[in-house]
């Protein structure tokens, strides 16, 4: 409760979670080299609506009352690209459908110059399945994927999902360039916890004036934004980032967590978003002024461990109200076991495979040829590029040697870019 003018004001906030949010934030590993970085973190309570801690940064006092959580606007980097991917699911593409991630060259028409965006650590992965784009945070192929479904339609799914700061259309959206704040990003995300519906968050609980009457009072209710099945889909994949992907920094034994990472252009701005059907937790840190924070802390690195740290010590304190719970399987999808390389039907032949969602009707249903010994034998004769950008796309870290180093092979991976998309057709992409 908090006395202001004769009002009381109740909040929403829980104490024990603002303890531990405050305490895991300030002694995150980073900050003990960097006395000057900050951040901010928020706690959100999906089936309650309550925004259960908020952490505006490190040391909150008399001096620094700046609320990061609620009026940092910062780039999200590939905090993003979840927006771009559901989109794409609620408008009829699948999650197996297959995308080339190489060396490109886009014009940006409002700057009127050539854009070369690079993958992370300047890899190139070859042809991947969405699936697979999104769990490892492939640039290339969010941009590709932003190109198909449009621009417009993306920033129209951002708004729907509450983000309200200026957002610009251009194709540098996919890689989250436009600012945003921790909450906006966090209210996002609690519609993928929330199987498409949208909560009226609210860290006031009610308000009672001085002859005790109550002014306001917090009422909890949802609003039904995206269709669950295309949430569900999506995350289906978010799970995948923090079981095997940019994310596992934020894994806990016996719990299904998804979640995503950000990371802005030299690693000035790490986020990761965490997130359960009940709970969520979103960390970000960064300077308040530009400056990296350093080479290699990206959002997997330095974020989601502090939300790992904050989540794990909620679950112990709280075990029922917060206990493991899966992602809701709505009627109008299905679950299919698929081939992680070419995104159809796994084989006894398939070396990686994976349980994807997709919408009812939209599921493959041919049989992986990838790994059939047979055409594999046709297709390594032909191009020995296909054989090494087919091994094991989605454990391959960005340290694969399978990628190609986008300074000094430009020219070549084009062409064999070009052979592989002929190949492609031939699976039936
Ligand atoms: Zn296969």
């Amino acid at each position: 409760m908090v006395n202001s003018g004769g009002l009381k004001i109740y909040t929403n906030l829980n104490l024990d979670i603002q303890r531990i949010a405050e305490e895991e934030f300030a002694k995150a590993d980073i900050f003990k080299d960097h006395p000057e970085l900050n951040g901010a973190a928020i706690v959100l309570e999906i089936k309650t609506g309550k925004i259960l801690a908020v952490v505006g940064g490190r040391k909150f006092s008399s001096s620094d009352q700046f609320n990061r959580a609620f009026d940092a606007l910062r780039q999200p980097g590939s905090l993003m690209k979840p927006i771009v991917y559901l989109t794409a699911f609620d408008n009829g593409i699948s999650p197996n459908k297959m995308f080339s991630d190489v060396p490109r060259e886009y014009f940006d028409p409002w700057t009127q110059t050539i854009w070369q965006p690079q993958n992370y650590e300047g890899r190139y992965h070859g042809p991947v399945i969405l699936r697979t784009a999104l769990v490892n945070s492939y640039n290339i192929v969010a941009i590709e994927l932003l190109k198909e479904i449009g621009v417009k339609n993306v920033i129209e799914y951002a708004r729907k999902l509450g983000i309200t700061s200026q957002l610009r259309e251009t194709l540098s959206l996919a890689l989250g360039s436009y600012e945003v704040t921790p909450i906006d990003m966090a209210k996002v995300y609690s519609v993928f916890a929330n199987s498409g519906q949208k909560v009226n968050f609210s860290d006031i609980r009610k308000i009672i004036d001085n002859n005790d009457i109550e002014i306001e009072k917090y009422t909890y209710n949802t609003e039904n934004i995206v269709p669950a099945s295309s949430v569900a889909i999506l995350d289906n994949i978010l799970t995948g980032v923090v079981r095997n992907g940019s994310g596992t920094r934020a894994r806990i034994n016996g719990r299904t967590i998804a979640g995503k990472t950000g990371t802005t252009d030299d690693f000035t701005n790490a986020w990761f978003c965490g997130f359960t059907p009940n709970i969520l937790v979103i960390s970000y840190v960064g300077y308040d002024y530009p400056k990296p924070i350093g080479e290699h802390c990206s959002g997997g690195r330095v974020a989601a461990p502090i939300v790992k740290n904050i989540m794990e010590r909620i679950f112990k304190k709280f075990p029922e109200r917060f206990a493991q719970e899966e992602f809701p399987v709505p009627d109008d999808v299905v679950e299919v076991e698929i081939c992680r390389e070419s995104g159809l039907l796994k084989t006894d032949d398939c070396p990686y495979t994976v349980k994807q969602l997709f919408h009812k009707g939209d599921e493959p249903t041919m049989l992986c040829n990838f790994h059939d010994p047979d055409v594999n034998s046709l297709i390594t004769k032909d191009t020995e590029e296909l054989k090494l950008f087919f091994q094991e796309p989605e454990k391959q870290t960005i340290m694969s040697p399978y990628g190609i180093d986008s300074n000094t092979k430009k020219d070549d991976s084009s062409d064999s870019l070009k052979k592989l998309k002929n190949e492609l057709k031939f699976f039936g992409e």
